[in-house]
């Protein structure tokens, strides 16, 4: 099948969280800005409508959070029901509830999910949790692996089932110590993909072949990390630069980047799980006690 990847981002930075580890803690966007995201979301939910001649698979990844806006949780409904489109998923705080998606296809719609201990509380965050697992909507769970949240990690992944899986981010800057290393595979074991940056240089990636980053006016580029366009999503101009390439950055730090590094294998480490972060198998957690 001709899959493609899309990662799309529009203007949308405002989150009605508070972390302090990051940029767009309790931004406000203004009405104009929320208007233009929306008419941005609807432009893109038609073009994806239209593109019949792919099997396309999208991970909406706002600045801010996007479920607490309607646009997006009813395009992720419209999307799932479109037969070409194999997954639908949304990067989310899963602050806001979740029964809309009901409406949904559990096939293909689907939640990356963080939890961010300090801005809710656990039974909280679980009950959410608990509510995806009754509509059988797909999802995975995961903290940023600052020592600082490691007990509440520990007390997520214990009350998780553990067919659910938890994935934890090394935290930007932080350099993790053996022992820390161990701990927090523990917890996940695929930390080692995230504990250190992939040199990447001169690396073959998917990205820009069957991987796609949109941005709100439609500009296509190969990923979120390199700026360089490939053309425009609304004039078909992107479809002529696809083709195998390698990778211009030093370094590629980020999930939904690495996850096309070809050395990598990680397709087939997460298959159809890739864009949600849902790895086909995983070894037991080892939950300290
Ligand atoms: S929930 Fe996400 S977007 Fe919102 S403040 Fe926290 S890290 Fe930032
Ligand atoms: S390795 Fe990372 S930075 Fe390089 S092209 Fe792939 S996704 Fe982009």
């Amino acid at each position: 099948m001709n899959d493609l990847y899309v990662l799309y981002r529009g203007p949308l930075a405002s989150c009605n969280y508070d972390c302090p580890y990051c940029p767009f803690a309790k931004r406000v966007d203004p009405p104009a800005l929320l208007r233009a995201d929306k008419a941005d979301l609807l432009r893109f939910a038609s073009w994806v409508a239209e593109t019949t001649d792919r099997r396309l698979s999208i991970l909406f990844t706002p600045w801010g959070e996007g479920l607490t806006r309607s646009w997006y949780r009813e395009t992720i409904v419209r999307l799932s029901h479109l037969p070409h489109v194999a997954r639908v998923a949304i990067q989310t705080n899963l602050a806001a509830r979740v029964e809309w998606l009901s409406d949904a296809d559990p096939q293909v719609a689907a939640l990356w999910a963080t939890y961010h201990p300090g801005q809710v509380n656990l039974e909280r965050f679980l009950d959410r949790c608990r509510r995806l697992d009754t509509l059988k909507v797909r999802y995975s769970v995961g903290v940023v692996g600052l020592p600082a949240h490691y007990d509440a990690a520990v007390a997520l992944r214990s009350a998780l089932p553990p067919s659910v899986y938890l994935w934890i981010n090394a935290a930007d800057g932080h350099v993790y110590t053996a022992a820390e290393e161990q701990r927090w595979t523990a917890l996940d074991p695929l930390f080692g993909d995230s504990v250190r940056p992939h040199p990447s240089l001169g690396l073959p990636c998917h990205a820009g072949e069957t991987a796609i980053s949109v941005l709100g006016d439609g500009t296509v580029r190969r990923c979120h990390f390199i700026p360089t366009p490939l053309g425009n999503l609304y004039d078909g101009s992107w479809q002529a630069a696809l083709r195998p390439r390698p990778c211009t950055n030093s370094l590629c730090d980020c999930h939904i980047g690495y996850v096309h590094l070809k050395p990598l294998g990680l397709r087939d480490v997460y298959a159809d799980g890739l864009l949600e972060r849902i790895p086909v198998a995983f070894p037991a957690p080892a939950v300290p006690s």
